[in-house]
């Protein structure tokens, strides 16, 4: 009772998100006001918001900036490797831009498969399983180099987009997808 007593404070604070993950709660009690409303923005007709605590405004055109390129990217890429398998899912995609502490605190992020990856820290990942319904999820240390962020921003948006395209959520792809170069 107690804990569905957190829960709800934690959702009634939560006032753009549908709320149905309880397995967030600890990540989201770490989270200051700003980070956990967060701000929407319509990127090629995904909503995407982001929870960011942007003191510094060229950080943040640099991080929608690179969003909005590999969201565009991902799509002509994905063609590649033939016709989606389903129309595309309206999914809300929801992007934590918080310290790296934060990220790679296990018991803060215990959904995640730590043992997936040898329980290494990580830079960011994604999550499809645990995120509230009709959203997805990426979790980015902005506590990196720009140029490790933007690599792990192009690696984790590629997930999301197997995801609402509805591929399996695997590895290859995503890797050679981050060798991908649009020329203007
Ligand atoms: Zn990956």
């Amino acid at each position: 009772m107690k804990n569905f007593f957190i829960f709800s404070i934690l959702c009634m604070s939560i006032s753009k998100m549908s709320c149905a993950s309880e397995y967030y709660d600890i990540f989201w009690g770490h989270l200051s006001p700003l980070e956990r409303e967060g701000f929407l923005e319509k990127i090629y007709g995904v909503d995407v918001v982001f929870h960011a605590d942007f003191t510094n405004l060229e950080e943040k055109d640099f991080v929608i900036g690179k969003v909005s390129a590999y969201l565009l990217w991902a799509d002509r890429f994905s063609k590649r490797y033939g016709k989606p398998t389903c129309e595309q899912k309206e999914t809300v995609l929801h992007i934590y831009y918080v310290s790296r502490e934060i990220i790679n605190d296990r018991d803060i992020m215990h959904f995640l498969s730590w043992s997936k990856w040898n329980n290494k820290n990580i830079y960011g990942a994604f999550d499809s399983t645990y995120s509230p319904k009709g959203t997805a999820t990426i979790f980015l240390s902005s506590t990196h180099s720009r140029k490790d962020v933007d690599e792990t921003i192009k690696h984790e948006i590629y997930h999301y987009w197997q995801y609402r395209i509805c591929q399996v959520l695997e590895e290859t792809s995503a890797y050679q997808f981050e060798t991908y170069h649009v020329v203007k």
